[in-house]
């Protein structure tokens, strides 16, 4: 197989962002996918309700940086979605993330906003947190306070994660915005959508290229032998790498449970998060993302569980311990030009997508 001068293990969006921008460097480039489609976590396709249904949950593209946006346009028309994310506790639905809606509702108040952030301070003041925070629990407590902290994370990130917040990264909290005025859009970032034919042909498009070949169903670990190519991409697990010599990296893991139901609407907006109440964390209704027309509705109830397919990483001290480990392995081969780790599983980060396709375009950017 010397035709190929690289090969791409992995058709993620790392894998293909790869696979695009060596063939466009005139590099005849191979890619190996385990599974019998491409996309990976973004996998799409459409229900026979006529609905695009996210096979791995739900998926919002959402960018601060604008030639990550420019090259995703190259490959997909995008529909404006603004994402929103309703929170039901204590029998009622919230504005999530926390808004200055959010907080009145929750204290019963009618504050103006150009009150609610001297209020978030005082009750985080009142909290009396470690500073710097260096926990998941603390991070939270010290921007919103206990009462809000105790409504939308406490008991959503125990059941998320499986252990107790104040053993979690004060890295997770970075995720979550806390406004003080009245946006209650889930995500602030100035381009957002969703691929109007879906991620999966979003892909396809970006592998169509002559100068890329797609194996589908065909794991990089069983051909790796047959392969001599100048460089490797890998965007597959980080430990399976290196023969999980350093100990297994953890994942939690999602049972997604898909119904399609006899009615138009099922909730009042795309995602609603259950912090408190029941075993799932939340249950997204796809029609939402592209306004699709249907007499029927398909919904997703997300069940965490400790094991089955790596969907988040678990940030904890004995993975980020490991991790380090892996990525001095991984430093150590790409120092060799010969090979580039890319993506969630290789990097062991928990990326959005524009993240990973950022990260793929500066390691090539580096390296042809
Ligand atoms: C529930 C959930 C919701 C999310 N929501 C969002 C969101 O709203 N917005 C957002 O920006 N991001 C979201 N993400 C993150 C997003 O899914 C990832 O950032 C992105 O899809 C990762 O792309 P990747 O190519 O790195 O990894 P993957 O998509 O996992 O692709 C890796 C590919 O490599 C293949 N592979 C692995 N090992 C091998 C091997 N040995 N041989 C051959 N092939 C192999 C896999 O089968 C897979 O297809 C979400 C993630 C989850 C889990």
């Amino acid at each position: 197989m010397r035709a190929f001068k690289a090969v791409v293990a992995g058709a993620g969006l790392a894998g293909a962002t790869a696979a695009r921008l060596l063939a466009e460097k005139g590099i005849r480039t191979l890619v190996v996918e385990k599974l019998r489609h491409v996309a990976g976590h973004c996998h799409d396709y459409r229900n026979e309700a006529g609905i695009t249904i996210h096979t791995y949950g739900p998926h919002i593209f959402h960018t601060t940086d604008k030639a990550v946006w420019e090259f995703v346009q190259r490959f997909s028309s995008f529909r404006n979605y603004q994402h929103r994310v309703l929170s039901y506790a204590e029998g009622q639905f919230f504005t999530f993330p926390i808004n200055a809606d959010t907080i009145n509702q929750a204290f019963g108040l009618t504050l103006p906003v150009q009150e609610t952030a001297a209020f978030l301070a005082e009750q985080a003041a009142k909290a009396s947190v470690p500073q710097p925070p260096r926990n998941f629990r603390d991070a939270i407590v010290a921007q919103v306070g206990e009462r809000l902290y105790s409504l939308f994370f406490e008991h959503y990130t125990r059941k998320q994660w499986g252990r107790d917040p104040s053993l979690l990264s004060d890295e997770l909290a970075s995720r979550i915005p806390v406004r003080a005025n009245r946006d209650d859009r889930y995500f602030a970032d100035p381009y957002q959508g969703i691929p109007e034919h879906g991620y999966t042909a979003m892909v396809e498009a970006m592998l169509d290229h002559p100068l890329i070949s797609v194996m589908l169903g065909a794991d990089w670990f069983e051909l790796k032998e047959d392969l001599d190519p100048d460089l490797t991409v890998y965007t597959g697990l980080l430990d399976r790498m290196f023969d999980f010599r350093h100990g297994r990296l953890e994942y939690r893991s999602l049972d997604l449970v898909f119904r399609t139901l006899d009615m138009e609407r099922y909730q009042p907006a795309a995602v609603v998060n259950y912090p408190n109440d029941y075993d799932w964390t939340r249950i997204t209704e796809f029609k939402y993302f592209l306004d699709e027309k249907s007499p029927r509705t398909t919904i997703c109830i997300e069940y965490p569980k400790p094991e089955g397919e790596p969907f988040y990483i678990v940030p904890d001290q004995n993975n980020t311990e490991r991790r380090a480990r892996y990525m001095e392995e991984a430093a150590r081969l790409e120092a060799t030009g010969r090979w580039l780790f890319i993506g969630r599983l290789a990097e062991y980060r928990y990326y959005n997508m524009d993240q990973v396709i950022s990260a793929a375009m500066k390691k090539l950017a580096a390296r042809c």
